[in-house]
């Protein structure tokens, strides 16, 4: 296929690396020319703008910083200039109802479109392992997972429009309250004079197991080679947790959903983050306690 790939940063940049890997020709484009470099080098082709990177595609693929960003491109760039039967698929972290917006201004203009954010980090990116969140109409989801499979290890379809985007923010304001929680549990269990080894094989098979004890023990030494054990560097950034905290009661408060505790890490991540921590691994945030 051809495809347009529009944000070469941290994640696209190996993204667009796996397509190419999958034999795709891959039109790029970024506002960076460090990224174009980086995406010439990895096998794909460059262009001076997002139309003319768009010219005569399949398919066109964003991996773009925000809501705002992600409009713009598409309503100024994409629709209009892609061929109409080219499939859209957003693959930035944005709010639900900017999503469910730039699908609908696509689908007026006979477009299929779909929102496909991604768990997993720049390393699941580079190694094409990520998980992709979809949101579209069955024919939609079909025509993106023949994409997306060359650049991940799970393509679900969470929904409609604005789906892929609900379940992640649902998703990762879990991960926001359940890394405070274990934070604060293994703060805790050290000063009642436990051994955290002990206690992280305690809990990675009880109750209070999660995927921040058992894969992302925010302690040095504990548990699989994590952040913790590379001083905090690398990993999933604190800035972009509290990112997707802020989407998350955003859509809280749109849905009337009264998320205290989502609402208290929001809070705790904005402290961690006004602090000149944003840059960290997120699981930092328990040197705070
Ligand atoms: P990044 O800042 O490294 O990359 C974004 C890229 O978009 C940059 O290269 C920037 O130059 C480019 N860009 C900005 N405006 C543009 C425009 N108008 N046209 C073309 N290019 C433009 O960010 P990232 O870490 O790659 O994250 C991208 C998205 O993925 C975000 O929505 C983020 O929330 C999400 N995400 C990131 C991670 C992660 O671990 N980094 C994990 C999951 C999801």
């Amino acid at each position: 296929m051809k495809i347009a790939f529009i944000g070469l940063g941290n994640m696209g940049g190996g993204m667009a690396a796996n397509l190419v890997k999958e034999g795709h020709a891959v039109r790029a484009f970024d506002l960076a020319n460090e990224a174009l470099d980086a995406a010439r080098n990895n096998g794909c082709e460059t262009f001076a703008s997002v139309r003319e990177a768009v010219e005569g595609v399949d398919a066109v693929v964003s991996m773009l910083p925000n809501g705002g960003i992600v409009k713009s491109v598409f309503t100024s760039d994409v629709i209009g200039t892609a061929p109409t039967d080219a499939i859209l698929i957003d693959c930035s972290t944005i709010d639900v109802a900017t999503a469910r917006e730039v699908e609908q201004l696509a689908a007026d203009a006979g477009y299929a479109m779909v929102d496909a954010p991604v768990s997993g980090g720049i390393a699941a990116a580079n190694a094409g392992t990520l998980t992709f969140m979809v949101g579209g109409s069955d024919e939609g989801f079909e025509r993106a997972k023949a994409v997306l499979e060359g650049m991940g290890k799970a393509v679900i379809h969470a929904g409609g429009a604005g789906a892929g985007q609900a379940a992640k923010i649902c998703n990762n304001m879990m991960l926001g309250i359940h890394m405070i929680g274990t934070c604060e549990a293994f703060t805790m269990a050290q000063r009642l004079g436990l051994d955290p080894k002990v206690f992280y094989d305690i809990a990675s098979v009880s109750s209070g197991q999660s995927w921040s004890v058992t894969s992302y023990c925010p302690l040095p030494g504990v548990g699989p080679t994590t952040p913790a054990d590379n001083g905090y560097k690398g990993g999933f950034a604190a800035g972009l947790m509290l990112k997707d905290l802020r989407l998350a009661m955003e859509a809280a408060e749109t849905a009337g959903v009264d998320a205290q505790m989502g609402r208290h890490a929001r809070e705790l991540y904005e402290a961690f983050d006004a602090a000149g921590n944003g840059g960290r691994d997120f699981s930092a945030i328990i040197e705070t306690l």
